[in-house]
């Protein structure tokens, strides 16, 4: 838009071309001021699970708004957060009994790290030692930057990130290597936290693990008493295929994140779920030992309306089933791609579809990525590679036309970008 103020995120506003303003969002659609609609292939940046604006959030949106608005959350509640709470509880693997409120994914990892640190602190035996997995990302925060992989992204600010072990990211054939390097750096009981991408590394690029590699990651983490964070924040709610990636394992973190899909990505909330070992180590006569952390919109009972709504669709829609679908479609698709020799590593996990396109010229800043993007928009499709990382992750309403479509654009893109050999 011309005379605008906006700075947009991720975004250097120097070379990037014109902006398109968006006047309504419907299901798996954007729709343009200029009239035309945009296929949301990538859910909003991930957010938008049954597709934008289900009626049904929309309505729990507006009834509670006629009613409530954001309350002081520190000596009072509400309905909403209290019902969401009891949900959550019942929803996630078993064994997170308490729900901790607050608006993002990267106030949720934040909370995830100052439980863990406060934990073994006021059980008197303190550890601040993170071990992290090579090529993850836990958001743009200081502390979240700090457990994420290091780069391009981060580099001004490295000078204010906390040091980390890092431990490789179990790449096909090689996760025995992961396994014992994490064995290795645990071992001594100085270790607080393990914090894991459950099942998919999102923006380190959709890399993908088995789920024996997190069940095996638990069980290390039990042996030397280091707690397991996992960043659900992506991965919750049916992105892969059940409604936590933790599902798949048989896993129950002793913390668990999400955001994103908590609301069916309309608007912000997010909830660090802990044990009752965590919340215990917390509840005291001390108040030294109280957790002491809050945002001023923690809990804020729209959001929390929004939240109980996305709950009861998937309780009273067949969200399973289309998630099932959609998981089998993309499966089905990727065949495509095999013999591709524009496409390298093609993966899926449940609704999440990535190739890593062979190009001359690939690293993240390379023009590949924006020549891509224009390619797509195009076309009439949000698709946004990371890299060289073609990935599709859409709303669960898409249709398998609208999938098809999708995958017809990719191997397009694969003619017309991949390196020519
Ligand atoms: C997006 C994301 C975050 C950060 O969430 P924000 O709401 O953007 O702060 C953290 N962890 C993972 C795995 C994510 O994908």
């Amino acid at each position: 838009m011309s005379g605008s103020h906006v700075w947009h995120p991720f975004t250097q506003h120097a070379v990037e071309p014109a902006i398109p303003e968006i006047v309504r969002t419907e299901g798996a659609y954007l729709h343009k001021a200029d009239g035309t609609r945009v296929l949301d292939a990538i859910s909003s940046w991930w957010v938008v699970t049954h597709g934008h604006r289900h009626p049904r959030i929309v309505k729990a949106i507006e009834t509670t708004a006629s009613s409530l608005d954001q309350i002081i959350f520190a000596g009072f509640t509400h309905e909403p957060a209290e019902r969401l709470a009891s949900e959550l509880v019942s929803l996630a693997p078993s064994g997170l009994d308490w729900v901790f409120y607050s608006d993002s994914g990267s106030t949720a990892v934040e909370v995830a790290l100052k439980m863990a640190l406060g934990y073994f602190r006021n059980i008197g035996a303190p550890r601040s030692r993170i071990v992290v997995m090579e090529n993850s990302y836990h958001g743009d925060t200081i502390g979240t930057m700090s457990v994420g992989a290091r780069g391009v992204f981060n580099a001004a600010y490295e000078p204010l990130l906390f040091n980390v072990d890092t431990i490789p990211f179990p790449a096909a054939g090689k996760e025995q290597e992961t396994l014992d390097r994490f064995e290795a750096i645990a071992s001594d009981g100085s270790v607080a936290a393990l914090i894991v991408e459950p099942l998919v590394l999102g923006a380190g690029g959709m890399l993908m693990y088995p789920a024996s590699v997190l069940s095996e990651l638990k069980r290390i983490a039990e042996a030397s008493g280091t707690l397991l964070i996992a960043d659900e924040v992506m991965t919750g709610w049916g992105r892969t295929g059940t409604l936590f990636a933790c599902d798949q394992a048989s896993v129950t973190p002793d913390i668990l994140c999400t955001s994103k899909g908590l609301t069916g990505g309309t608007i912000p909330l997010a909830a660090t779920l802990a044990t009752d070992a965590i919340f215990q180590a917390h509840y005291s006569a001390d108040r030294r030992k109280t957790f002491f952390h809050s945002s001023s919109y923690t809990a804020n009972p729209i959001a929390c309306a929004a939240a109980l709504a996305n709950v009861e669709i998937w309780r009273d829609e067949p969200v399973a089933e289309r998630v099932a679908a959609l998981s089998a479609r993309q499966a089905a698709g990727l065949k495509r791609f095999e013999g591709n020799p524009s496409f390298t590593d093609g993966r899926v996990t449940g609704t999440i579809l990535a190739l890593d396109l062979q190009a001359d010229n690939a690293g993240y800043l390379a023009e590949i990525g924006p020549k891509l993007r224009a390619f797509f928009l195009d076309r009439g499709l949000l698709v946004r590679p990371l890299g060289n990382v073609l990935y599709l992750l859409p709303p669960y309403c898409i249709t398998a036309e609208e999938l098809d479509g999708l995958h017809d654009a990719i191997e397009e893109a694969g003619e017309r970008f991949g390196a020519k050999t």
